[in-house]
This record gives structure tokens, sequence and C-alpha cells, in this order.
């Protein structure tokens, strides 16, 4: 089943940068998708419109697995995890998670199951009640991930998670997002300049370039998670 369907998208930015080229995609569910390609080619453009935070300038984007609300973007199927951990300084990682939940109406009883559960399941099980102050780069990445998932979403997008990090750090975020997709048979698109990520991670590479940012080679993989 497809999950995503980008037909010939294109994205002209008002001052004349051309970001995307006819980029069309379909995105199957399950699928772990690398999207690859050097810095300025268009990779965070085409997550954003995945996300539905942009509109192509020429083309469509398509959610078919998903309900539509009546602005036209999937409702609540997405989880997105930047670079920085937007994660807010006055609240405790408990407070992080809830974040997603509070904005649906759902009350802090009701949703502490679901908070508890996401945090252990990225290893922050006794850090409910720490500040992001107090927790390493790591750690943030790790509740940011943890916000992102404990809506249930369909479908996860990373915009180059772990650029900022630590070889080991990123090592480990590596596998534990491989153990994450696993476990829970979600959808991740994953936006890397890291060819050694990309083979690491994925089942599928789609290969992007630059000027203007256009697919370049679509690789479907054997394996996935040496
Ligand atoms: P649009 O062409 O879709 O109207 P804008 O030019 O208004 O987009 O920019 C939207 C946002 O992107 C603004 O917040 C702007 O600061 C930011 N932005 C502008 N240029 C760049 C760029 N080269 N790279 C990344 N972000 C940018
Ligand atoms: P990548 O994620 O692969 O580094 P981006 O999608 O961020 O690439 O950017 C693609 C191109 O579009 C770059 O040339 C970037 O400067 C430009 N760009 C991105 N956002 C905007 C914006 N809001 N307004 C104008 N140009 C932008």
């Amino acid at each position: 089943r497809v999950v995503v369907s980008m037909r010939h998208v294109s994205k002209l930015f008002s001052n004349g940068t051309l970001a995307l080229k006819d980029m069309s995609l379909d995105v199957q569910r399950g699928e772990f998708l690398s999207l690859l390609g050097p810095s300025g080619c268009g990779k965070s453009t085409a997550l954003r419109i995945i996300a539905g935070l942009g509109a192509p300038s020429t083309g469509q984007i398509d959610w078919p697995s998903s309900k539509i609300n009546s602005k036209g973007l999937p409702e609540g199927d997405v989880g997105f995890v930047f670079q920085e951990p937007t994660l807010m300084p006055w609240q405790t990682v408990w407070g992080n998670v809830y974040l997603p939940l509070r904005l649906r109406g759902v009350s802090k009883r009701d949703a502490d199951p679901a908070i508890m559960e996401v945090l252990a399941s990225v290893g922050l099980a006794d850090f409910t009640k720490s500040y992001p102050r107090e927790l390493s780069g790591g750690m943030k990445m790790r509740v940011s991930i943890a916000r992102a998932l404990v809506t249930k979403p369909k479908l996860l997008l990373m915009d180059e998670p772990f650029a900022a990090l630590d070889e080991i750090t990123r090592q480990k975020l590596n596998d534990d997002v491989l153990r994450l997709w696993r476990e829970t048979g979600i959808t991740v698109i994953f936006v890397t300049h890291s060819v050694f990520e990309s083979a690491f991670l994925s089942n599928r590479i789609v290969v992007m370039r630059a000027r203007p940012g256009q697919v370049y080679a679509d690789l479907p993989l054997i394996t996935s998670g040496v």
C-alpha cells in the first residue's frame, strides 16, 4: 500500500530558487527510505511537502492511506524529527512528549501510559522528570523521537536528525531507530547526506542531485540493518 505519492512535484521559491524539479515518488507502507544527496539538493523541501508543511508549486502530493482533514492534509499521521531537537526548556521530558497529545485534547492522566511506554522504548524511562538542559545531545534527540512517536503516526519523517551528534551517539541512535522501525512497522523517510548511514539503515535509497533538485537514482536494497 502506498503511504505517500508525489507526482511531478516542483517547488519554485519566491526568490527564484528551483528547489525541486519534477519529483515523482511512491512510498510503500513499511519502507525505510533514505533520501540521500548533497546539501542544498532539495531533501528538506521534499520532506516538508511530504509532511504537508509546504505546498508544491506544480504537481500533486497525496496520502492515499491517510484520513485527510478539511485543509487537505493528512490527519495526525505524520511524526517529524528535526536536526535541532526543538524541545521546550521549561517543560520536563514528560511534558515535552505530552505536547502533541495535549494539542489533541488528551488529559494528562489519559496520556501518561502512552508517554511512559514511548519513553521506555527510547531508553528514557528514568528521565521523565528531567529538564532538557540536564540531558546530553543524544538524549534530547531521544526525547524528540519519543515526541514524534507518541501519537503513533503511520509515517516518521527525519531530517538529518543525527548530523550534529558524535559518531558513537549517532551509531547508537541509528541502532535504536532501526529497532523501533522493526518493532512498530512504521514507514520511515530518513533524510541524510551520509552514504554510510543510508546504506546501514534503509531498504530503499532515493538519491537526489542539486541545481535543480532532482531524483537521480532509486535503489531498492535487499537487506536492511547489517
Ligand atoms: P515562499 O517562496 O514559499 O513564499 P519564503 O521566501 O517566504 O517562501 O520563505 C519561507 C521561509 O523560509 C522563511 O521563513 C524564510 O526565512 C526561509 N528561507 C528563506 N530562504 C531560505 C533558504 N535559502 N534556505 C532555507 N530557508 C530559507
Ligand atoms: P537540502 O535539504 O537538500 O539541504 P533544501 O531543501 O533545504 O536542501 O534546499 C534546496 C534549495 O532551496 C537550496 O538552494 C536552498 O537554499 C533553497 N531554499 C530552501 N528553502 C527556501 C526558501 N524558503 N526560500 C528560498 N529558497 C529556499
